[in-house]
C-alpha cells in the first residue's frame, strides 16, 4: 500500500524531489547489481522496481521521495513493536554503550540471564534453560540436535528420526529443510536432505484423522523417532492454515505415551501473536523444546532462542 507523507521532511517539490526520485532509482539499480535478495526471482525486478526504504517509523516505511508504505507484513512477521520504536532504541543504545557482545561460553551477562529467567517464568519454570542463537532456522537445527543428543546421552542411540506435518515450514538450512514440507523451498535440494516422516496436518484433515495418522507412525517407528516438530495453531507459510488447540493436547499425550520429544516451533506464532505469549498455552501443554525468533527480536537484531525442559537439560 502506497500513500504520500505530506508532513514528512522530504515533501515532493522542486529540486529536492528530483534528487530524491534519483535516489530511489539509484538504490534500486545498485541493489540489483550487488545484492542477492532472498525468496526472490531476481529477473522479476528487471521489470518491477524494488522498494528502496529510507527510514521507518511505527507501522510505516518511507522511501526517498517521502512515499510511505504500510508494513502490513511486519517485515515478514518480525516487527511486533513498530519501526524505530523509541523505547527499544533507547534500551539498545544504553546496552551498546555498556556491552555490545560477550560470548556465552565461559562468560555470562545480565541481559542474557534476565531474558532467560523471564522466559523460563513464562513457562512456569518447566522449560528452565534458554539456548541463544541467531535466527529461526538455527533454532530449529539446535532443537533437532538437542533432541537427538539427549536420547544419545540416555543410551537411546537409535532415536535419530524426526516427524513433521504436511505443509510445514521450519526454515531453510539443510537440517531444517528436512522437516519442511514446502516443495518450493525443498525440491531442488532433495539429494542433500535427510527426510523426516511427513504426517497429515490437522489444518488439512482435522484433528481426529491427524492424530490417528501420528499414532500409526508412532506405533511403527517410536523406537527410532527422536522428536516431532510442529508449528502450534497456525502453519503460517502454508497460507496461515489454522487448526484446533486440542490437536496439541492430544499430540502431547501421544508423545508421552510413546517417548517422543515434542518440539514447538513458535518462531512465527510466539510472543503473543495468537493471543497468549506461547501458542501452546492455548492447549494447556508444554512441549520439550520451544523455538523462538522473529518476534523475540522485534526485528532489530538477529536473535533466536531454544527453550528446553529441565529433563532434557539434565541429560547433558
Ligand atoms: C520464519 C520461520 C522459520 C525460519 O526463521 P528464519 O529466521 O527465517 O531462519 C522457521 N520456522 C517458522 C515457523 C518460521 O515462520
Amino acid at each position: 500500500m502506497r500513500s504520500h507523507d505530506v508532513s514528512g521532511p522530504s515533501a515532493r517539490t522542486g529540486l529536492g524531489a528530483v534528487l530524491n526520485i534519483e535516489a530511489n532509482q539509484d538504490w534500486g539499480a545498485r541493489s540489483l547489481a550487488a545484492v542477492w535478495h532472498p525468496c526472490t526471482q531476481m529477473k522479476h525486478h528487471e521489470r518491477v522496481p524494488l522498494v528502496p526504504i529510507a527510514r521507518g517509523k511505527g507501522a510505516w516505511l518511507f522511501d526517498h521521495e517521502g512515499r510511505r508504505y504500510l508494513d502490513a507484513i511486519s517485515s515478514w512477521w518480525v516487527n511486533l513493536f513498530g519501526h524505530a520504536n523509541d523505547d527499544i532504541n533507547r534500551a539498545l543504545k544504553d546496552q551498546l554503550d555498556t556491552l555490545e557482545h560477550a560470548m556465552l561460553a565461559d562468560c555470562t551477562h545480565a541481559s542474557a540471564v534476565e531474558l532467560a529467567e523471564r522466559l523460563s517464568a513464562l513457562t512456569q519454570h518447566t522449560l528452565g534453560h534458554a539456548f541463544f542463537a541467531s535466527d529461526g532456522t538455527s533454532a530449529v537445527e539446535i532443537a533437532l540436535k538437542m533432541s537427538f543428543h539427549s536420547w544419545r546421552n540416555r543410551r537411546e542411540v537409535d532415536k535419530r528420526e524426526f516427524a513433521c506435518l504436511a505443509n510445514s515450514y521450519h526454515g531453510e538450512t539443510i537440517g531444517a529443510i528436512g522437516v519442511t514440507d514446502v516443495a518450493l523451498f525443498k525440491d531442488a535440494y532433495d539429494p542433500l536432505i535427510r527426510h523426516a516422516h511427513v504426517v497429515a496436518s490437522p489444518a488439512a484433515v482435522g484433528v481426529d484423522e491427524a492424530i490417528g495418522a501420528m499414532r500409526a507412525l508412532f506405533e511403527q517407528r517410536a523406537a527410532r523417532l527422536a522428536a516431532v516438530i510442529v508449528e502450534p495453531l497456525v502453519q503460517c507459510a502454508a497460507g496461515m492454515a489454522m487448526y484446533d488447540a486440542s490437536y496439541l493436547t492430544r499430540l502431547r499425550a501421544l508423545c508421552d505415551e510413546f517417548g517422543v520429544h515434542l518440539i514447538a516451533d513458535e518462531i512465527a506464532v510466539g510472543c503473543g501473536r495468537t493471543g497468549t505469549f506461547f501458542a501452546c498455552e492455548q492447549a494447556s501443554v508444554w512441549p520439550d523444546f520451544i523455538c523462538l525468533s522473529k518476534g523475540i527480536s522485534g526485528g532489530y537484531l538477529p536473535l533466536s532462542i531454544v527453550l528446553a525442559r529441565d529433563e532434557i537439560y539434565a541429560a547433558f
